[in-house]
């Protein structure tokens, strides 16, 4: 597999559980309750470090398809995406990453106290 594009994030973020690499920044989450079929997700709007799945699968009786998402060091499913189509580019799709395949780092924050939130 090719493409490796680890940044730095220095501010508070989720990480693939696996591997510890970033994926999300907690400034691009744009909701924590949010229930998907796997459980218990978090809505962002923009994430790094991952791969697209190649294929699309489409939802019934819905305008749209869902793409998974991999960790791009680990291959690890983070999370996946909804893709609408006929629509604006910017709304076109969702982000939504697994909760129990993410791991908070939150500054000098232990993951401990973390999973007592929300
Ligand atoms: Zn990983």
């Amino acid at each position: 597999m090719g493409r490796l594009f680890l940044i730095d994030l220095e501010e508070n973020f989720y990480s693939c559980k696996n591997c510890e690499t970033p994926i999300a920044l907690v400034n691009h989450l744009l909701s924590m309750n949010y229930e998907c079929p796997f459980g218990r997700a978090y809505l962002f709007d923009k994430v790094v470090n991952v791969l697209d799945g190649e294929r699309d699968e489409p939802i019934p009786e819905s305008n749209s398809t869902m793409v998974h998402l991999f960790c791009v060091q680990c291959q690890y499913t983070v999370g996946f995406k909804f893709v609408r189509r006929a629509v604006l580019e910017s709304q076109r799709s969702k982000i939504i990453l697994i909760r129990c395949f993410l791991t908070p780092s939150f500054g000098g924050t232990t993951k401990e106290s973390l999973s007592l939130q929300g």
